[in-house]
Formats: structure tokens, C-alpha cells, sequence
């Protein structure tokens, strides 16, 4: 049997960061994150031992780690061999690899039984970023990013993503903004959580001041080039233009009927200029079920 899974990419449409956590030094984040159509796309075959190829990425792989894990805690699924076409820019903001591990958890259930608290559990203990990514879709991301709370999907909208060519350390970035003094007080992050909440569980899109990135000036300071991207978005007619996660990655929002098409024609546009960008759209759980195939 072949299943074909995809593993869809992420942005977040706002990033509030708190105060780092005593327990295990992480920021609090209150974080909306919508999964898109831009994805890698996993094909799991049977095999005699268990491996995954996935170019550009070194070991461990995020998806061998997920495997051996659930074996560890007795999943009892066949050895399988892991192809990844990974089409979701690497170590940019979109992450990548928890949509990847998040992806494989999926397949593990219909490949061979797996209680939902384990798979929750293992979610976690994957990263903070990978719970968020067991359903495609829009989701609140509260404490480091692993209490999830699913939210109606938002009007018609599509984006443009902008990679860059180059990295930037999630770590690094992170530490940028505590040297900026970028953090807010765990009071402040209460303030901003609750009307983003209320407008989205309306389906309503939250004002353009709830539509932030706290770590944007970071990632900025870092590389002068983000900003850069940021500016072409605006200037090619995107409403919103964001920094997606710690960067590098930025993105557009185009919203209303014909935003598909202004999209299309943005990112044909900046492709001039960033090789890579590429237009998508918003993604829910359908796009992340497993297909079988003969
Ligand atoms: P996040 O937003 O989750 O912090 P990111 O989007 O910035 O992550 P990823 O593409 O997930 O970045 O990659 C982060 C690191 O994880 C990379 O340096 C890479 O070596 C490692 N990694 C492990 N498995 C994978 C995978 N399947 N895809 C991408 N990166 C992976």
C-alpha cells in the first residue's frame, strides 16, 4: 500500500510575544496560524526497515523522530519508507518540519491503530509548533505555541509568500527581540488575546493593529532584506504584508472576490525580484488527509 500525504506550510496573521516562561525559558505567544497551500507532500510506502529521504534537510529528521517515537510507545505499524517532496521554504517561518511530523502522525492512524492522546502526546513532545499542525486549518496558538484552540475559517482571502534564500536561527531571531525589548508584560498579552479571539471566533478578520508580528523588528534588525520584502508586498497591492513566524519568510493578504487572481499577478510580479514567491491560498483539514494509492 502507498498512501500520499500532504504537509501543509503555515503562516502566522499575528504574533503577540509575552514574557519568557520560568518552567522551560520559552516565550509565551499568542498566535493565530493558518495553514496554506503551499506544502510538501510525503508518499509512505511499506517497507523492510524504516527511513525517510527528504533533500536539503540533515538527520535527524523531524519525521524519523515522530516515527521512532510512536514505535517507543507501542504504535505497531510496518516498517515504512518515508519520500518527502519538500516544497516548504526550510528554517523560514513556515514550519516546515512540524507539518511534516504532523503529516506523518495522520498517516500513522490509518496505517495502523493510534489512541488520539497518543498521537496528541507525541504532537507535543515533538515541539511547540506541532500540535497546532495535527489539523490544517486556522487555529489560536496560545502558551509556547502548543494550546491550540481551531477557529472558523476567515473570508475569501489569498497571500503571497516571499522566501528569501537565505536562514535565520528561530533562536536568533528570538533573542533579537528580548535584546530589542520586544516582549510584552503576561498582562498586556491578555489585553491583545481577547478581542483577536472575539473577532475571529465571529469569522470576522481582526483590525490591521491585531494583525502584527512582534517579531517583524527582529528579524528586520537581522536582515535588512526582510524588510525589503515586506515593502514590494505593499507596494504590489497586498493589504496586509507580514513577517511569517521568526522569519524569513514574509508574506501578502489579498482579500475579497477576486483575490486568487491579484495573488497571481502580485507574485508573477515579485518573482523578479524574490525567485521564490509564489501565490496560495488557505488550507483546511481536507487538505491534509492521507490518499491511498495503487
Ligand atoms: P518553526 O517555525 O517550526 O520554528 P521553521 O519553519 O523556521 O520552524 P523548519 O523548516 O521547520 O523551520 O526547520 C527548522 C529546522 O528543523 C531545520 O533547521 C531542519 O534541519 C530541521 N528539520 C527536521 N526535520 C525537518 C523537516 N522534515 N523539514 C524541515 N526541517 C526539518
Amino acid at each position: 500500500m502507498r498512501l500520499v500525504i500532504k504537509a501543509p506550510g503555515k503562516v502566522n496573521l499575528c504574533l503577540f510575544l509575552g514574557p519568557r516562561r520560568k518552567e522551560d525559558g520559552r516565550h509565551e505567544l499568542v498566535t493565530v496560524i493558518e495553514s496554506v497551500s503551499l506544502a510538501d507532500e510525503l508518499t509512505i510506502t511499506e517497507s523492510s526497515a524504516d527511513s525517510v529521504r527528504c533533500l536539503g534537510v540533515p538527520e535527524p529528521n523531524l519525521i524519523s523522530t515522530a516515527l521512532q517515537q510512536l514505535r517507543a510507545r507501542g504504535w505497531q505499524g510496518p516498517p515504512l519508507e518515508v519520500d518527502v517532496d519538500k516544497r516548504v521554504p526550510i528554517a523560514a517561518g513556515m514550519g516546515g518540519g512540524s507539518a511534516d511530523a504532523a503529516a506523518m502522525l495522520r498517516a500513522a492512524r490509518v496505517l495502523a491503530p493510534l489512541p488520539e492522546e497518543l498521537a496528541q502526546q507525541v504532537a507535543a513532545e515533538l515541539g511547540a509548533d506541532v500540535p497546532s499542525q495535527l489539523e490544517p486549518g486556522l487555529v489560536l496558538a496560545t502558551g509556547a505555541g502548543e494550546r491550540v484552540q481551531p477557529l472558523p475559517p476567515l473570508a475569501a482571502h489569498a497571500l503571497v509568500i516571499v522566501p528569501q534564500r537565505f536562514h535565520l536561527s528561530t533562536a536568533k531571531v528570538y533573542a533579537e527581540a528580548d535584546r530589542l525589548r520586544l516582549p510584552h508584560a503576561a498582562s498586556e498579552l491578555e489585553v491583545l488575546r481577547l478581542p483577536l479571539l472575539g473577532a475571529l471566533r465571529r469569522g470576522e478578520l481582526p483590525s490591521d493593529e491585531l494583525l502584527v508580528n512582534d517579531l517583524e523588528p527582529a528579524a528586520v534588525s537581522l536582515r535588512s532584506e526582510v524588510g525589503a520584502a515586506l515593502e514590494a508586498l505593499r507596494a504590489a497591492g497586498a493589504e496586509q504584508a507580514l513577517v511569517s513566524g521568526s522569519g524569513p519568510t514574509s508574506f501578502g493578504l489579498y482579500w475579497g472576490e477576486d483575490c486568487a487572481d491579484r495573488a497571481a499577478a502580485a507574485a508573477a510580479q515579485l518573482r523578479v525580484r524574490f525567485p521564490g514567491a509564489t501565490a496560495a491560498l488557505p488550507v483546511g483539514a481536507d487538505a491534509g488527509r492521507p490518499r491511498q494509492r495503487a
